[in-house]
């Protein structure tokens, strides 16, 4: 048997399992597992590790703030360096703004996708305004075209909902299989202390971290998580960022609520202390919730291990260091005028790569999960994420000993700047196949944008999640209230 390509000789890592194989690949996807096998084209891969393409579930390409403000990467450049970061696959945001509707939005998004992605793609889509129509008619439309995770923001005066909103966009995601994620952060506790902050004249961007107090993502989290359970709904916190924050996530899938929690790069390997630079270098390290402190980086790094955190993905927000981006406000701005976010999505896989596996953190198996299976799992993509016979052959092929010191100029997003600029790192994706493409081959690019495609994502698995039902919400007991006999 002949396949279309083999990649042959190499170590195969999976969520499960460590072993050699050769893979045979034909029409895009995986056709065998075994020794000698024989291909049109081949790809050696031997002293490789061949993994799973990475998922990068939360990134912002093409997306603009409520303020109008523009994301330096689009689907062109931002689906590259997600290629060159070992990803084939990614779910960037569709942003609904007030006064549009969701449908309008899905179709602006696939016209700045189409034609650009060189990987994979779907979107999670943000909910700014739920009005009748758009929870009656639009969210499931959107999910009938393969939209199946919607996001919610606690916090951003334009784009947040309150709980009797959050409680009926989780009601409708639930109805139809889709997950809710949401940015948890008490948006009162923020402008408040905001406010404190102007009037006693610290205006610098290190006042971003005091700004974000750490309660005010512990206090979010705790009444997402809350609501979520009143209606038994799944529920994403993304970028959880505190331990307390951890702690809540973890006790609350102790106690069977559909919850999941979602971590970054840029809490395990930054701290407020990168904020504190001179003039407005301060900006480059802001992001929401804010960085943290060491203390808190291995408290993360024990919720990772002990499994708190299906997800770890970038949040790549890429704002350019000029009046594109952080400094749009000019060079004398308040850190509440600053866009929020920093870029990553290159650089999410090999930092926990060499930082987790490399460091002994981690097993091999736990990466692949969190780069790419758990991802799959959540998001409704079940033709991706593990290697097996059937699956889409979407494969990153790592060297897991060279060693290389990340630079700006060495990523292949639209940025002037990495935060993690000068650190040295071991374990780089060499090559990176979508659905059996050369995507990414030795360091170059192959693939031309349009090679990528829409994936329709299916309703999310919830498989050993039981959940509860309240009796407040459970008619067969009469909404807990007894009836006289
Ligand atoms: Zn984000």
């Amino acid at each position: 048997m002949m396949f279309d390509l083999v990649i042959s000789g190499g170590t195969v890592a999976t969520a499960a399992d460590t072993f050699r194989a050769d893979i045979g690949i034909t029409d895009g996807r995986i056709a065998a597992l075994g020794e000698g096998l024989e291909g049109a084209d081949s790809i050696d891969a031997g002293g490789r590790l061949v993994l799973p393409g990475g998922i990068e579930a939360h990134c912002h390409i093409a997306q603009e703030s409520a303020t109008g403000g523009m994301t330096s990467d689009d689907y062109r450049s931002g689906s590259i360096s997600a290629a060159f970061g070992g990803n084939s696959c990614f779910i960037p945001f569709a942003a609904q703004h007030r006064g549009k509707g969701v449908t309008e939005t899905l179709d602006l998004y696939d016209s700045r996708a189409m034609g650009a992605s060189v990987i994979d793609w779907s979107y999670h889509l943000i909910v700014a305004d739920p009005t009748e129509t758009v929870l009656r008619d639009e969210l499931p439309a959107a999910f009938a075209r393969g939209i199946t995770s919607f996001k919610v923001f606690m916090t951003y005066d334009l784009m947040r909902v309150d709980d009797a909103q959050f409680l009926d966009i989780l009601t409708v995601a639930k109805t139809h299989g889709a997950l809710t994620m949401v940015h948890a952060e008490n948006s009162g506790m923020i402008a408040w202390m905001t406010r404190r902050l102007l009037e006693a004249g610290h205006t610098a961007p290190r006042y971003h971290a005091p700004s974000h107090p750490a309660l005010a993502e512990s206090e979010a989290i705790n009444r997402a998580i809350s609501l979520a359970r009143l209606v038994d709904a799944p529920l994403l916190i993304v970028h959880v960022s505190t331990p307390e924050g951890a702690g809540l996530v973890h006790d609350a899938r102790l106690a069977g609520a559909k919850i999941f929690g979602e971590t970054c790069p840029q809490y395990l390997f930054l701290t407020r202390d990168d904020l504190d630079r001179p003039g407005m270098e301060g900006a480059k390290f802001m992001c929401s919730p804010p960085l943290r402190d060491t203390a808190t980086q291995e408290a993360l790094w024990r919720h990772i291990q002990g499994g708190t955190f299906s997800l770890w993905s970038s949040d790549h927000s890429p704002y350019r260091f000029d009046d594109t981006g952080k400094l749009a406000k000019g060079t004398d701005a308040h850190f509440g005028q600053i866009a929020n976010g920093m870029p990553g999505i290159g650089l999410r896989l090999p930092l926990l790569f060499s930082e987790g596996v490399n460091k002994g953190r981690i097993t091999l198996q736990q990466f692949v999960a969190l780069s790419a299976s758990n991802a799959a799992r959540l998001y409704g993509l079940p033709q991706k994420g593990s290697i097996a016979i059937g699956m889409d052959a979407d494969i990153a092929i790592w060297n897991p000993q060279e060693t290389r010191t990340v630079t700006v100029k060495d990523q292949h997003d639209n940025m002037d700047y990495t935060p993690f600029e000068g650190r040295k790192l071991t374990g780089w994706p060499t090559t990176v196949l979508t659905r059996g493409r050369r995507v990414v081959e030795d360091g170059r690019l192959i693939a031309t944008p349009g090679d990528g495609r829409f994936v329709a994502r299916e309703r999310i698995d919830l498989t050993g999640h039981p959940g509860a039902t309240v009796p407040e919400l459970d008619p067969a007991t009469n909404f807990g209230v007894k009836v006289a006999p």
